[in-house]
């Protein structure tokens, strides 16, 4: 099912995920249609925030992004990172390496609004898979551009706040309008 996802201005998107313990049937119910809901919004990732629940999950698939290239290493092992999307990452801890660089990010919690933000070239994240194996990946390119900015929802931080001053500043009214048109009540 197609969820509707959270926009800028609803609470939910600023708060930490709990971790998650047990792959429930509910669990494995939410990441189906997690993935059905970002395909059809056509984003490289989700996370749980966004589809209004508080939890370290997210999935992820840059396998459809041709201009914006990946690696990846999977368990120490180098993998061509078309064949090991989509990405489901439970209670994920990212360690950034290595220089950064500004790419442009979107978000679907933000309708229509790009920018350029500084993140690290490459990261390694460490996280639990669906059957609950410990999973460690290495990543650069779009697929480590795309890690950052999950692992930063998970904990309540969104993309508006790795923004340089002048890009926020250039983006205010904008960013008004959405927090009014979403906030609850
Ligand atoms: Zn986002």
């Amino acid at each position: 099912m197609v969820l509707k996802v959270v926009k800028y201005g609803n609470p939910v998107l600023r708060k930490k995920g709990a971790r998650i313990e047990t792959i429930t049937p509910a669990i494995r119910q939410l990441i189906e249609d997690m993935f059905e809901t970002m395909y059809a919004s056509r984003g490289v990732g989700l996370a749980a925030q966004q589809v209004g629940e508080a939890l370290q999950l997210t999935v992820l698939d840059v396998a459809q992004v041709e201009d914006r290239p990946s690696t990846l290493k999977l368990n120490g092992k180098e993998v061509d990172p078309k064949t090991a999307m989509p990405l489901v990452l439970l209670n994920p801890q990212i360690s950034m390496n290595g220089e950064k660089a500004l790419g442009i990010e979107g978000c679907l919690s933000f309708p229509e609004i790009t920018a350029e933000i500084e993140r690290s070239i490459s990261v390694t994240a460490r996280a639990e898979s669906l059957d609950g194996a410990p999973i460690e990946i290495e990543a650069t390119g779009l697929l480590a551009r795309a890690l950052q900015h999950e692992v930063d929802h998970l904990n309540g931080i969104l993309f508006i706040d790795r923004m340089s001053s002048a890009t926020k500043a250039a983006l205010t009214s904008r960013l008004k309008r959405l927090q009014k048109e979403n906030k609850p009540g």
